[in-house]
């Protein structure tokens, strides 16, 4: 049984919770929950710190994903706190790629009954555009 969007949508703003850990750095302004091909769910937080050293709540669901060998995203969401939805930045877009090429496919949720494919929001990819140059 697939997750739904809802569910996904309430994983990703219950692990959004803020912790301030130092003066200059929160902790869970974003959360995230994607599934995989395999149906396993990861979650991730972000981690705000000044000198960017910090990353997005994709970037730790992403990182979890891996450390479990697995690359290929079925479904991908982050939310704040109060479960809304905020679609991923263009370096997120970018990663969520870079890990598997097949990701263009992942659907990304932007509303709580709308997904859109990574290839969406992702139109030209910048080796393709390399490529015809050279
Ligand atoms: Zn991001």
């Amino acid at each position: 049984m697939e997750i739904s969007n809802e569910e996904l949508i309430k994983k990703a703003a219950e692990v959004a919770k803020l912790k301030k850990v130092s003066e200059d750095v929160r902790i869970g302004d974003v959360g995230c929950a994607l599934v995989t091909d395999n149906g396993n769910i990861h979650l991730g937080v972000s981690i705000h710190a000044c000198c960017g050293i910090g990353f997005c709540g994709e970037h730790s669901a992403i990182a979890s994903m891996v450390t479990n060998k697995e690359y290929k995203i079925k479904k991908i969401v982050a939310t704040t706190g109060d479960g809304t939805i905020l679609p991923p930045c263009g370096r997120c877009r970018e990663m969520i790629y870079e890990i598997n090429e097949e990701n263009l496919d992942t659907e990304i949720i932007v509303e709580k009954d709308k997904t859109v494919r990574l290839k969406e929001l992702l139109p030209r990819r910048w080796q393709e555009t390399w490529d015809l140059e050279s």
